[in-house]
């Protein structure tokens, strides 16, 4: 996965002109660190436990990036997703640098406390290395506000009372409003910008999504709630679909009940692979990644593809969506909109003042469409894809940051 990022980023830093020695300035992680968490299972036996935090740039601001608890979680990952927060936190223009994290483990096989020892056990492992101006972790795959609030505790129990060195907390406990949909808010308002420039909105496309965790069933809901046709819905577990439009709210209470979308009374079913080729406007990859691959890139129906999940297209796939003329939202774009209220609450962390959720979503528009308009600009000026305009305007401002602070000549226009 670490190739793919390093294959992005090697395109706009060509476009750009970048010379080898301010690439490695801008690519290489600041550090990876790696940790054997233990901890006493519910039945009295020791558990091991794998842990990472790779932290990638600092060059705007203090680490960002969420944990993720899943099996696939390894050093690679988490080098390759904090290299991408690098980037997004740079695209929406949040003061922040990338980051990113977790745990090798299936949660869904711990229980509830089990879940909270690994998680202190993780803090207390990483408490040097995170915190309100160092490190600041966030919800990911399988992580919610609890784990967050957890977090939260076990850290202030080391440093004292300290809000603000996680993001995603529950709203009783220094979250902020709007939070835990923002990323979900931040994809709606990514497709209504893509589906503007194609001159079409929201009330009239239909939409296949993969994936129905927190990011795909609240974009899934605020598409819906906005007119547009949530027609086929896969996961893990199977696929269910409806011509003229599933029942989202019905569906969102079906998977909080059942842990999945499969089973749903209420509509037709499908194997979830065949999700990415659904006869559909839009499709919504809201997993995990390599979701589109060479495999299957050539059967997507859809003319707008919004990368809801990180890394959810790799290269190949996205050179023959490219050539087919598929618009497609890139992952560091699409999905900021979670980042961005992370820094909101942040903010409301640090000066001890609550926003109310108009507030956040409405500074949450903004932020989402001027960054996609900024990217857009990008794209038109040097004809370039979304993704690689994305990429080049995240450089320029990482980079016109990081040489700022040291002493190397590199005479690069940054645009
Ligand atoms: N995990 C989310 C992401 O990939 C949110 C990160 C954060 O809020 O720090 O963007």
């Amino acid at each position: 996965m670490l190739e793919e990022s390093h294959h992005y980023f090697g395109r706009a830093a060509d476009v750009l002109g970048l010379s080898e020695k301010v690439r490695e300035i801008l690519i290489s992680p600041k550090r990876v660190v790696k940790v054997e968490l233990v901890i006493e299972g519910d039945d009295g036996a020791l558990q091991h436990f794998i842990g990472f935090r790779a932290q990638h740039n600092t060059a705007r601001g203090p680490y960002k990036g969420g944990l993720r608890y899943h099996p696939s979680m390894d050093e690679d990952h988490a080098m390759a997703l904090a290299n991408l927060m690098t980037w997004k936190t740079a695209v929406v223009d949040v003061p922040f640098g990338g980051a990113k994290g977790g745990i090798d483990c299936d949660p869904s096989r711990l229980s509830r406390a089990e879940l909270d020892r690994v998680t202190r056990a993780f803090v207390a492992q990483t408490k040097e290395v995170i915190g309100p101006t160092v490190d600041i972790p966030a919800p990911d795959v399988n992580t919610n506000a609890d784990v967050m609030a957890w977090i939260m505790d076990e850290y202030s129990k080391y440093f004292g009372f300290s809000p603000g060195v996680v993001t995603g907390k529950p709203v009783d406990l220094f979250g902020s409003e709007g939070r835990e949909e923002a990323t979900g808010r931040g994809v709606m308002y990514a497709l209504e910008e893509a589906l503007r420039d194609r001159g079409r909105a929201l009330s009239d496309v239909s939409v296949a999504l993969q994936g129905f965790g927190n990011v795909g069933s609240h974009a899934a809901r605020l598409i819906a709630e906005r007119g547009g046709r949530v027609v086929a819905v896969a996961d893990h577990a199977g696929g269910v679909a409806r011509k003229d439009g599933l029942d989202v709210p019905a569906l969102v209470d079906w998977t909080r009940e059942h842990r999945t979308v499969a089973g749903y009374p209420d509509a037709d079913t499908f194997d979830g692979p065949d999700i990415i080729g659904w006869e559909a406007d839009v499709l919504i990859p809201a997993a995990l990644e390599d979701a589109i691959t060479k495999e299957n890139a050539a059967d997507v129906r859809a003319q707008v593809v919004v990368e809801a999940a990180n890394g959810p297209t790799t290269p190949e796939a996205a050179e023959i969506l490219h050539q087919r003329d598929v618009t497609v939202v890139p992952d560091i774009l699409a999905n900021a909109g979670g980042v961005t209220v992370s820094y909101f609450e942040w903010a409301q962390n640090i000066q001890q003042f609550r926003w109310d959720r108009d507030r956040v979503t409405d500074e949450l528009e903004k932020r989402m469409r001027a960054a996609y308009g900024a990217v857009r600009e990008v794209a038109r000026q040097k004809q370039l894809d979304l993704r690689t305009a994305a990429f080049v305007l995240a450089i320029q401002r990482v980079g016109r940051a990081a040489l700022s602070r040291q002493s190397v000549r590199e005479e690069i226009d940054f645009g």
